[in-house]
């Protein structure tokens, strides 16, 4: 089966080299030509455990190929994946310029029976506003359009498309939807749970899943200020409410709240469309308030904990939105890094990815090779990512070459006990 799949960010490239992998014939096409070349030179140009070698391997087996010629990888492909950005607008609503620029492209180029798929996180009734551009030039019955959203996650990408936990397809047409059982056949092949709907149920089973992950997020974080407050552990606090099934243990790790390409702009985005349909969410209202306040709060406790920041020196670890990743979008940590900047700080940071990054958007930030280096002669120390090389560092080096004890621990990644000991001022989240 010949595949198009139109954007090669973090889903695109991860959705191309992967269906490749299960034996499709797949072209990735960006606008990006910088990226393109990069890709065809046999570069990744993301960090994603696992890439590289998917790609290397397919494109080496003739399924995998990369073009910016968007018009021409569409007539060939019984099936064109939308995977292009739909960032947020200062309003919350979602941009689909880059989709609608794609479907008209498609539109332009469309030959025979094709099937359009969004894999982009797009409103619900984005599939019947395609529809209805496509069917002003060609007749009903020449094509479909699927929505089939994606719940990898940067950091586990590959793996997570390898073996979802549930692939949903969402089609009213009865031909597309056999064409994408058997674009699937080999996932379900394994036993991977499909979930068959309708279409605008799959639009808003990705933005209902964000948005109910993004209020779990916050529903600890704000436990872990009443922690603060009572004494409790919220670790402790977190494990207990995770021992019950009916809660289950994951999405319950206090930080400095959630970032990234996702559930920011996906919450803001839901709470678009129930405005737009006049229905009050509540809840996803009160968890985007949330997790502004999170923020908040963690510049906060750093101010608290360094005093004056203007003038000081912060080692800050992990710029990245989260761990194993380069992304830096909505990232928490950055907007801690831009706060503390605009505070008059000198801040050293170290990631082990996303650096790169981070300077181009903050010219500001001093990026540094280690947290050794990030750590030489500041006041003290944030740790604003969870990345695991964070999770053993060797302390009394740490305490030599820092000039101030604090160490302010945004991700609950050290004991308290033993950084008290250590001799750090050490504040973390949520704990005694
Ligand atoms: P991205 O910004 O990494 O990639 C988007 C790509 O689309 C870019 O390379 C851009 O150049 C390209 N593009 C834009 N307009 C184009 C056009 N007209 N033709 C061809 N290419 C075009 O974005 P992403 O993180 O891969 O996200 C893509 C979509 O998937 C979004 O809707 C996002 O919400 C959704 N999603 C993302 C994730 C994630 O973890 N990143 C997970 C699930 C779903």
């Amino acid at each position: 089966m010949k595949v198009t799949v139109v954007g090669t960010g973090y889903v695109g490239l991860v959705t191309g080299a992967c269906l490749a992998h299960f034996g499709l014939d797949v072209t990735c096409a960006d606008v990006d030509g910088a990226k393109i070349q990069k890709l065809i030179k046999g570069l990744i140009p993301i960090y994603e455990p696992g890439l590289e070698e998917v790609v290397h391997r397919n494109v080496h087996a003739g399924r995998l190929r990369f073009t910016t010629d968007v018009a021409g990888s569409m007539p060939d492909a019984e099936v064109v994946f939308l995977a292009v950005g739909t960032p947020p607008l200062p309003d919350g609503s979602a941009d689909m310029r880059y989709v609608f620029d794609a479907v008209r492209v498609f539109s332009e180029n469309h030959e025979g029976y094709q099937v359009v798929v969004t894999k982009s996180t797009v409103p619900v009734g984005t599939g019947a506003k395609i529809e209805a551009i496509l069917a002003e030039r060609h007749p009903r019955d020449g094509f479909a359009v699927v929505s089939n959203p994606e719940f990898l996650r940067e950091g586990s990408a590959v793996s997570d498309f390898m073996n979802p936990e549930r692939i949903v397809v969402g089609c009213d047409d009865s031909r597309a939807m056999e064409i994408m059982k058997r674009l699937y056949k080999p996932q379900t092949d394994q036993n991977v749970r499909v979930l068959l709907t309708n279409r605008v149920s799959a639009e808003l089973i990705k933005y209902a899943s964000n948005a109910f992950l993004a209020t779990k997020i916050t529903f600890i974080n704000e436990m872990s200020r009443l922690c603060e407050e009572v004494g409790a552990d919220v670790m402790d606090v977190a494990r207990g409410m995770g021992m019950d099934s009916r809660i289950g243990p994951r999405f319950l790790n206090p930080g400095p709240g959630y970032g990234g390409s996702c559930f920011p702009k996906d919450t803001r985005a839901i709470l678009d469309v129930s405005r737009q349909h006049k229905v009050a969410l509540r809840i996803v209202e009160a968890a985007v308030a949330g997790n502004e306040d999170q923020v908040q709060r963690s510049l906060n406790k750093i101010q608290k904990a360094f005093g004056e920041v203007k003038g000081r020196t912060v080692a800050l670890l992990g710029l990245a939105f989260k761990s194993d990743t380069d992304d830096i979008r909505e990232s928490p940590a950055l907007k801690i890094a831009s706060a503390l900047l605009d505070a008059g700080a000198v801040v050293r940071a170290y990631d082990p990815a996303a650096a790169e990054n981070a300077i181009k958007e903050l010219p500001g930030l001093t990026a540094c090779n280690d947290p050794y280096e990030a750590a030489q002669g500041a006041d003290g120390m944030v740790v604003a990512t969870e990345w695991n090389e964070f999770k053993k560092l060797d302390l009394p080096r740490l305490k030599k070459v820092l000039k101030g004890q604090v160490l302010v621990d945004l991700r609950n990644l050290y004991d308290p006990r033993e950084m008290r000991e250590s001799g750090f001022t050490y504040l973390s989240v949520g704990r005694p």
